[in-house]
């Protein structure tokens, strides 16, 4: 079986992990959690780092800290992970969906300004599958209308938009270190600022608000989201290799690249793209068939499965998640280029621990399914 994804530990993590154990700092205080967070801060261009327990615990801090009027709007795609729109739901904010563009699968910038509504407060970008979104466009109407921006870089960690790193735009940047990014710490995550006031929130979110001054008396409601030292001993081996990890994954997608070229050339389906202004990372190989063939994802998956292949389907689209659908704030509409992501995309094994005969093993099935077709 050649597994959708595997993460890549090297002999420095068991280093900084034996370390942790044998001086007996393991949980969230000791040397790992502060080197850890200024190095990634450092490494994306920001200045504070708070590292949490995971990325979706991340999205929840980053939108409790700034403090947005109950019931406001958040803008978000809906072809994301549920985590964003969880924060949203968790801190009494509304998410409104915005559909994808075709090519990039982020939201579409040009349909953000018609779900500007007077309560709406904040933009959620998110780069899908190591792609940055035209960040032009979202700094542009966010000035505009005076909205802030959590730009929610999980997949994009090393991306960059013309040149500057993915985590460092907008009010607070959330990264996710599960096992499947670019970086991983086992579960983590962390949030990125450049405004001490919004690090001294974040700091006192994750850790039950507690006070300097008065450690048991509490003036606000936080929780328990802190990382432990541990994590952070992997996190910080895994990004002293972060650009070996950045660098293979780019190889990885040009292989399939160069395998897979006469496919879409073909128009039998459409491969993970770069705008000229991008540098994508291709956290995720991404493929989406070609809908006028008729044939969905979960077909050709199922197949690939049937020749040892592991891939994994796209989003299911927020705007149509059941759980949704009970909410106060839920709208029926169609945002077509979502659900069709859904019903035509998958991605192919991904992970760092590929070999270039997996690769060869992954396209020469993929082609031969199609073909057959
Ligand atoms: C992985 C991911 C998250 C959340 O990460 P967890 O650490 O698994 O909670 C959030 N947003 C995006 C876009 C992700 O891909």
């Amino acid at each position: 079986m050649i597994p959708v994804n595997e993460p890549l530990i090297g002999e420095k993590e068991h280093i900084y992990v034996g370390e942790c154990l044998d001086t007996g700092w393991i949980s969230s205080g000791g040397r790992f959690i502060t080197e850890f967070e200024d190095n990634f801060a450092l490494y994306c261009g920001r200045k504070f780092g708070i590292a949490v327990n995971n990325g979706s615990n991340a999205l929840i801090a980053a939108l409790k800290a700034l403090e947005l009027p109950p019931g406001s709007e958040v803008i978000i795609p809906s072809f994301t992970i549920i985590s964003c729109a969880l924060a949203c739901v968790y801190n009494g904010l509304v998410p409104v969906f915005v559909d994808s563009e075709p090519e990039t699968w982020n939201m579409d910038p040009h349909l953000i300004e018609a779900k500007i509504t007077g309560r709406t407060k904040a933009l959620m970008v998110v780069h899908i599958y190591g792609h940055p979104v035209d960040m032009d466009s979202i700094l542009g109407i966010a000035a505009k209308y005076n909205l802030r921006i959590v730009e929610d870089f999980a997949e994009a960690i090393g991306a960059e938009f013309k040149g500057k790193r993915c985590g460092s735009f907008g009010d607070i940047s959330c990264a996710s270190f599960y096992a499947n990014k670019t970086i991983t710490t086992g579960e983590g995550g962390m949030c990125l600022t450049d405004s001490p006031v919004l690090s001294e929130k974040m700091k006192g979110i994750r850790n039950l608000c507690f006070q300097p001054q008065q450690r048991f008396l509490h003036e606000e409601l936080g929780y328990n989201f802190r990382m432990t030292n541990i994590q952070a001993a992997i996190g910080l081996a895994q990004l002293e290799r972060i650009h070996e990890h950045v660098k293979k994954k780019i190889e990885i997608a040009h292989t399939y690249n160069r395998l897979l070229n006469e496919l879409a050339d073909n128009e039998i389906l459409a491969l993970p793209m770069e705008k000229p202004w991008a540098k994508n990372i291709y956290w995720m190989y991404g493929v989406v068939l070609n809908k006028k063939r008729g044939v969905k994802a979960i077909e050709i998956q199922k197949r690939l499965d049937q020749k040892g292949i592991q891939t994994r389907s796209f989003f299911f689209p927020m705007h149509l998640q059941p759980v949704f659908q009970s909410m106060p704030w839920y709208k029926k509409e169609r945002l077509e280029v979502s659900e069709d992501l859904f019903d035509y995309g998958f991605y192919l094994p991904s992970g760092l621990t590929l070999t270039k005969e997996n690769i060869e093993e992954v396209a020469a099935a993929l082609k031969e399914i199609l073909d057959g077709i």
